[in-house]
């Protein structure tokens, strides 16, 4: 570690950590759809099952047509937060045909979809990102079932292989990927401040950041930047593997409480209240804005965020994606419930001057400790 070298030897040269890799297998380029035939055969799958969303089901067929006979059949009916009824029709498609593996072709949405058939059947689970969202990196599962949503955490839940191809994300709109990036920005910001923060995902969180940073803006002014695009999926890439690696904090805690009991949109919840989240932190985790600054270039890393936001043409206040003003005690309210780890320990005021500030969308600043 560079701290080691600069120790006074007044503090601990490098710090405890544990760390863990993640065991799936990763392709990563231009044209790997075409290795697609023998990652299927390097994981023993023979008979495989093809699942997506119902808009993505022509291009998913188009991407695999050269497998012939190997996919036995297609599920085209993934949803977003993986309903357990979907779910249940899936997996009667998959035993009556026989599959022994699956491939999710798609966003979070439909590796969800395949993350919950893998662990509930034992098939293999191969999955081909088409957004940014990063589940394909992660042991997570989050079902739904009359409408609440359950998650949980194990790792025969993570894909056994993944294979990332730049050329299937062009198609994804620029609106779209400007969001959904700055929400695997999140992952990593959040990474290098996490409680089993370690220097390795420190180092993967920082790259996926800066990688994201610079290309994000260039997608949303013109959609068919292959460097672009390589970038962001390369960002999204190492982003999705810090959420996969160490816990989280506030800020998705506060976005899960805001997506949940407001019905406010995943990807731009995230964009808005990240530059705040950040600077309600930032007095507790001088290592990590210091990290921060080296990936975003920037002195002032929750405004470079607010500003990146600004550029991806994202909306910018809570109050603009339907959170009713009364929403900011409610929010508050809830937060402070359910006790959650955090850099900085939550106090009613401070959280609630958070949660005003992203609702009317001023920039970020900092928020100070006043009356508890
Ligand atoms: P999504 O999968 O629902 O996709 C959004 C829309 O974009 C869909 O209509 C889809 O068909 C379309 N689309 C996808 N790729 C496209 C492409 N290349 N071109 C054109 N259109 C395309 O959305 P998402 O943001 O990828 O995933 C959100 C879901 O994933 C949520 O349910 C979220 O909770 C979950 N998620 C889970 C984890 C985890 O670790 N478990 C992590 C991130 C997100």
């Amino acid at each position: 570690m560079r701290r080691s070298r600069l120790s006074t030897g007044a503090e601990p040269a490098v710090r405890n950590f544990t760390y863990r890799g993640l065991p799936t297998q990763v392709i990563f380029g231009h044209g790997t759809i075409g290795d697609l035939g023998s990652v299927l055969e390097q994981q023993g799958v023979r008979r495989a099952l093809l699942l997506s969303t119902p808009q993505r089901a022509q291009q998913a067929l188009d991407a695999t047509r050269s497998l012939g006979d190997t996919i036995v059949a297609s599920f085209a009916g993934a949803r977003m937060h993986t309903p357990i009824d979907v779910t249940a029709s899936a997996q009667a498609l998959l035993e009556a045909s026989a599959a022994d593996g699956v491939i999710a072709f798609g966003g979070g949405s439909t590796i969800g979809l395949g993350k919950a058939l893998a662990v509930r059947t034992g098939v293999r689970h191969i999955a081909i990102p088409t957004t940014y969202a990063g589940s394909e990196m992660t042991p997570i599962l989050g079902e739904t079932a009359d409408g609440r949503k359950t998650t949980r955490r194990s790792a025969d839940i993570l894909p056994h292989a993944v294979l990332y191809d730049v050329a299937l994300t062009l198609s994804l709109p620029t609106a779209i990927s400007g969001t959904s990036g700055i929400n695997a920005i999140a992952h990593a910001v959040e990474g290098l401040y996490a409680r089993d923060a370690n220097p390795v995902m420190q180092l993967v969180a920082q790259e996926g950041i800066r990688a994201l940073a610079d290309a994000l803006p260039g997608i949303v002014v013109n959609g068919a930047d292959l460097a672009a695009r390589e970038q962001a999926l390369y960002g999204a890439w190492l982003c999705g593997m810090v959420l996969g690696s160490v816990g989280m904090a506030l800020h998705h805690k506060l976005c899960h409480t805001l997506g949940g009991g407001f019905d406010l949109p995943h990807a731009e919840t995230h964009a808005i209240v990240l530059p705040h989240a950040l600077a309600y932190n930032a007095p507790a985790i001088p290592e990590a804005m210091a990290m921060l600054r080296q990936a975003l270039g920037d002195e002032n890393p929750a405004h470079a965020l607010y500003t990146l936001t600004e550029r991806v043409g994202a909306p910018r206040a809570l109050r603009l994606i339907g959170l009713p003003e009364s929403g900011i005690d409610t929010a508050t309210d809830q937060v402070l419930e359910n006790a959650y780890w955090n850099p900085r320990p939550l106090t009613r005021a401070a959280l609630r001057e958070l949660i005003a500030r992203a609702w009317s969308g001023e920039s970020p600043a900092p928020i100070e400790d006043t009356a508890a």
